[in-house]
């Protein structure tokens, strides 16, 4: 999966979007989707993709869609920080495999950090306990979305 690779319709985010699978979502209107990282690197860990752009990379979207999708990336990001309190906050986006991506729908990982941990990562770590948990945190991000 290089820089060139063409989009694939059955991609793991195609299929959250058509909503052949689930997601814990966070936000949505006519141009983008929001929701919750399924492995997440930390508490509040979310994704924002585009609905109305079929891009593999950054390289692949016009600009419009991809106006939709940074102010997409700042509303959520706001959200969690006033939700989550975190210290920091890391917009990450991997464009082909040599970079890291693994999902080629183009996204931003919007990635709340903590200098000393959050709450939320010292508990039961079985499959039950961490989607309950992403539910939680979605709960608490979405109710400081505007619209
Ligand atoms: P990337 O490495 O930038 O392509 O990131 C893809 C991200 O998608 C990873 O952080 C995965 O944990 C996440 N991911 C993969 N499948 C799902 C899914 N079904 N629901 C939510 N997040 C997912």
């Amino acid at each position: 999966m290089d820089l060139n690779t063409p989009y694939d319709q059955e991609n793991i985010f195609a299929k959250i979007i058509k909503g052949d699978i689930p997601c814990i979502k966070l936000y949505e209107d006519d141009h983008i989707l929001s929701f919750m990282d399924m492995f997440p690197q930390s508490v509040g860990h979310s994704l924002v993709i585009s609905k109305s752009a079929t891009a593999v990379n950054l390289f692949d979207i016009d600009q419009d869609n991809l106006c939709h999708l940074i102010k997409g990336a700042q509303k959520i990001g706001n959200a969690a920080k006033i939700a989550l309190k975190p210290d920091g906050i890391k917009l990450a986006q991997f464009s082909g495999n040599a970079a890291g991506q693994t999902v080629f729908h183009l996204h931003f990982h919007i990635i709340p950090v903590f200098e000393n941990g959050h709450i939320l990562d010292q508990t039961d770590p079985t499959d039950e306990a961490k989607n309950a948990r992403l539910v939680k945190i979605a709960e608490l991000i979405r109710k400081e979305i505007n619209n």
